[in-house]
């Protein structure tokens, strides 16, 4: 059983380590595999015994083996939240086939939510790609449903509900705060996260969602981190709380 873990969190590592790559490079629109990783301040190739999940940072104290430029921690905190994430999915879908969509599904919205952190932007490809394998793997998703016809629909309705609740939710927003309360993004991510979790579990990732971001922003505003003005990204809570319910049984709310 240990092994078992072990081998899920490792592979959470790999996939972290890809993560770091693709919030990099694809708001920049660069290839997600080549070149090879190379050094932001000498440019120098990052060899493969350099470029080990966590052992690396580790073992270089944090810096580049060429010219000594500190790596942000961010790389070994990405990778160890992917290993994490990876483990308690293999944990909760132990031996199930939906285990690998889940995997997929949250490394995604990881990728996702530090893109949109970043620059407040959501690529479209990426929320078509949860929204792609969430619909097409719908019929094998038994907790959507007893049977293949009501998992497509429970699928199906959940996209629609989903992005169409919290385009609702913003379209009223900007009417009463006179300035764009959601991006389109958000409405775009929550299709694919509806698909994947039936129309009450994405449900209960709006609410658990706001609930959050708004904890977030009061605790940031309160301790003069933003000011009231700023904008606060919406997609890390919303994977958040998708990710959340991933592992909440379905209440009625
Ligand atoms: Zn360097």
């Amino acid at each position: 059983m240990l092994t078992y873990y072990l081998f899920y969190f490792v592979i959470g590592l790999i996939f972290g380590s890809f993560a770091n790559v693709c919030i990099y490079r694809i708001p920049n629109d660069k290839s997600v595999i080549r070149p090879p990783s190379s050094c932001p301040s000498c440019g120098e190739r990052i060899k493969w015994f350099d470029n080990i999940p966590l052992l690396s940072f580790i073992l270089l104290k944090g810096k580049c083996r060429g010219c000594r430029a500190q790596i942000s921690l961010r790389y070994p905190l990405v990778e160890l939240l992917c290993g994490i994430i990876f483990l308690l999915l293999a944990y909760r879908f132990a031996f199930e086939p939906v285990l690998f969509v889940y995997m997929l599904f949250a490394l995604v919205l990881v990728i996702i939510s530090f893109i949109d952190y970043d620059y407040k932007v959501i690529p479209d490809f990426l929320s078509a790609i949860l929204l792609l394998s969430a619909l097409s793997f719908s019929v094998f998703n038994y907790q959507l449903g007893f049977d293949f016809k009501s998992r497509a629909l429970n699928s199906l309705i959940g996209a629609i509900t989903a992005s169409g609740s919290l385009y609702l939710l913003g379209y009223a927003g900007t009417k009463i705060f006179k300035k764009e309360a959601m991006g389109d993004g958000d409405v775009k991510l929550m299709a694919g996260v509806g698909a994947l979790l039936g129309w009450q579990k994405s449900l209960q990732t709006l609410l658990l969602a706001s609930v959050i971001g708004a904890a977030f922003g009061i605790y940031l505003i309160s301790s003069g981190k933003i000011n009231k003005k700023d904008y606060l990204p919406f997609g890390p809570f919303l994977s958040l709380a998708a990710f959340i319910n991933f592992f909440l049984p379905e209440f009625w709310i």
